[in-house]
């Protein structure tokens, strides 16, 4: 079990700094071509590299005071902590997502379809790549989350994936809208996109408080 904390650990840093860059491009390209979408998408990156730095600093101190009689349980529960922090980050992400869709949905924006397909696709490519990275894709000692009771791991793990949920969803309502001059979709795929967000994040939750409270299991 240790090891595999080390190697959730050390990937996450891998992730971090992958993120860092993105961030530093996104927000680069986003001045020189003006384009909000993707200056949108390297503020979120900066979020993520926030919330991705907490999961990380969590592993570290769990580590550094794994011996030490400070704590009278050990450290296991530093991770949950931080992995229901990041849980309840994600919840609210969620409902901001579906506040802000549901508004655009009565009152449509002008979208800048081009634009704003490059940006998600590019932010598509940048999360796919770190999913491959804590899945361990890119490395030859196979370990699969979600065998692992790694809550802080997990949690990093669901605000990922619910990234490329977005993304996906955002591309396809993007290019329909396009297409076809629908520019209700984008608002739409929003709600749908965010209201999986919000069952990730309730079960995360919900495993979470569990241990924190040290609820029995049956
Ligand atoms: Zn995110």
């Amino acid at each position: 079990m240790e090891e595999v904390t080390k190697q959730h650990e050390n990937r996450m840093l891998i992730v971090i700094i992958f993120t860092i860059f993105a961030m530093a491009g996104e927000i680069f390209f986003g001045y020189i071509t003006k384009s909000m979408s993707l200056l949108a998408e390297g503020y979120h990156m900066s979020v993520h590299v926030l919330t991705l730095g907490l999961t990380y600093i969590a592993y570290v101190i769990a580590r550094k005071f794994k011996d030490s009689d400070l704590f009278k349980n050990g450290t296991h529960k530093i991770g949950v902590l931080a992995g229901y922090t990041s849980a309840l980050f994600l919840g609210l992400t969620a409902l901001g997502i579906i506040y802000e869709s549901a508004s655009r949905f009565f009152n449509p924006e002008e979208i800048k379809f081009t634009e704003a397909i490059y940006a998600s696709i590019f932010a598509l490519i940048i999360n796919y790549i770190c999913i491959a990275v804590m899945e361990g894709k890119l490395n030859l000692h196979h370990h699969h989350c979600e065998e692992s009771k790694d809550y802080n791991y997990k949690a990093a793990y669901y605000h990922i994936l619910s990234d490329i949920l977005i993304s996906i969803l955002t591309i396809i309502a993007l290019v329909l809208g396009k297409y076809f001059n629908c520019i209700h979709l984008d608002a739409l795929t929003g709600i749908v996109g965010a209201l999986m967000i919000l069952v990730w994040a309730s079960k995360l939750l919900k495993n979470t408080v569990k241990i924190l409270i040290d609820i029995k299991s049956e």
